[in-house]
């Protein structure tokens, strides 16, 4: 069901129900109130005839039926009935031929002195009388209030047309309102439909600026910028990444055709071999990186569930690291010797933090003369950190925040291997484990790389 017509429905649902109880509150208010006005007449009429016959001897019964009869209300024709101490009917000012009283109700009023009831449509009222003489009479006055009733079914019908009519027109008006409040929604779901993901520099009209609406149209505007983005990063990175595959392909391909342009020599063979094995590992590390790097990507679960000591992954790193190259020189050093072994130690991967570390070390070796790098771990109250340092080429201004992003290279570090992938992988994963990685760096004085990661 549409929000349009749900929200009609209970709107009209709603006010329909306030609508009814209110009518019905009126109509019974109203009721109750003729019903008391008729009887408080009724008791009137009958307290005015008794007046009259008892109080006023000068006053004959035929006369007073006579006037009774010609001044009948106009509005309604009561009758009076007037019983003795022997409930006998001492006056009446029409032909009883029934008999709407009983014996039991004659006691009731002599015991309740006043009595309201009803009695088929009419309603009757009994009271008692006392003449000079102390004899007790009873007066029963009643009469059907055919003139309140009429008015009261006159304000039933007009009420029933009003209530029909009120609730006709909620629910004209809910579905005007309610179109036009959700109208915007619509809006922005056709200026949606019509964004294409060749075409997500579209923005939507974000309409005053502060409305609810408004702030769905600049929030979705926000995630179509962020998409965007990542599209483009996405674009660029398989674009980087077949032109690094392509050059040693290239290469590859081009040593095979100078070799079989003539006969060769085993020894000539061999160096061609040797060439195509060098390259061919060089696109074997370019894969394993960028596969690492797509895995890092869809690793977010899981990574903080072992703890892990900082210097024994370190010195597994020194290990493996030596072992490949052994020209490599690695010194790992504590600033300050933790009194605590909670202070070294983080939670994470034993893969991801060796591949962070193996990252920086091998960078600071290959890119200083002197193949050293200088690793120091210190701590504070949260985190603990490894500053991998050396004094190499170093990174220019100006680059120092591109660093990190895939594939980057700076200009003077052209000449070493490399494919720009291993910074972006290693920020990844520092920031997969709730830490940072900042770098400091001087041409040619060295470069400083700081890891920090929140400890135990
Ligand atoms: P790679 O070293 O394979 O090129 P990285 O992603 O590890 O890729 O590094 C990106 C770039 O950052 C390097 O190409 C280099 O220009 C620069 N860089 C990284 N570490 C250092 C360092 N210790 N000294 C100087 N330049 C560095």
């Amino acid at each position: 069901m549409k929000i349009r017509t749900k929200i009609t429905i209970q709107f009209s649902i709603v006010v329909a129900f306030i609508l009814a109880v209110f009518s019905m509150a009126i109509y019974f208010i109203s009721e109750n109130y003729r019903q008391q006005e008729f009887y408080n007449s009724l008791k009137d009429k009958a307290v005015t005839t008794a007046q009259l016959l008892i109080k006023e001897p000068q006053i004959d019964k035929k006369l007073l039926k006579v006037i009774d009869k010609n001044t009948l209300s106009t509005l309604y024709p009561a009758e009076v009935l007037i019983f003795n101490d022997s409930n006998q009917v001492a006056y009446s000012n029409f032909e009883a031929d029934t008999i709407w009283y009983s014996p039991d109700l004659l006691n009731r009023i002599r015991v309740d002195k006043h009595v309201e009831t009803q009695f088929n449509e009419k309603q009757v009222v009994g009271t008692t009388f006392q003449d000079s003489l102390q004899n007790s009479f009873v007066v029963l006055a009643r009469a059907e209030d055919i003139y309140g009733q009429e008015k009261l079914e006159n304000i039933k019908d007009t009420m029933i047309v009003g209530y029909l009519g009120a609730v006709l027109l909620t629910i004209l008006l809910g579905i005007f309102f309610s179109g036009q409040s959700l109208k915007p929604i619509s809006e922005i779901n056709d200026e949606i439909s019509r964004i294409t993901a060749s075409d997500l520099r579209r923005k939507l009209d974000t309409g005053n600026g502060k409305d609810e609406i408004a702030t769905l149209a600049v929030n979705f505007n926000d995630m179509l910028s962020r998409l965007n983005q990542s599209f483009e990063l996405q674009k660029s990175f398989v674009s980087n990444a077949s032109h690094e595959l392509r050059t040693p392909l290239a290469a590859i391909k081009s040593e095979i055709q100078v070799a079989l342009q003539k006969e060769r020599t085993p020894i000539e063979y061999k160096e061609t071999l040797e060439t195509l094995l060098s390259d061919n590992q060089r696109i074997i590390k370019l894969t394993n990186s960028l596969l690492q790097l797509a895995k890092s990507e869809n690793n977010e679960e899981d990574v903080l569930s072992t703890e892990l000591r900082i210097d024994e992954i370190l010195f597994k790193v020194q290990d493996e690291m030596q072992h490949a190259h052994r020209q490599y020189q690695i010194m790992i050093d504590f600033e300050e010797i933790p009194e605590d072994i909670a202070w070294v130690t983080v939670r994470g991967k034993d893969t991801l933090l060796k591949t962070v570390f193996s990252n920086l070390i091998d960078n600071a070796c290959k890119y200083s003369a002197n193949q050293l790098a200088e690793v120091r771990i210190h701590f504070d109250a949260q985190n603990c950190y490894v500053r991998v340092k050396d004094s190499g080429i170093g990174i220019p201004d100006e680059e120092l925040d591109h660093v990190f992003e895939p594939f980057y290279r700076t200009n003077n570090a052209k000449s070493y291997n490399g494919s720009g992938i291993g910074l972006s992988i290693t920020k990844r994963i520092v920031k997969m484990l709730k830490g940072k990685i900042l770098v400091k760096s001087k041409v040619g004085e060295g470069s400083e790389f700081t890891v920090e990661l929140p400890h135990l």
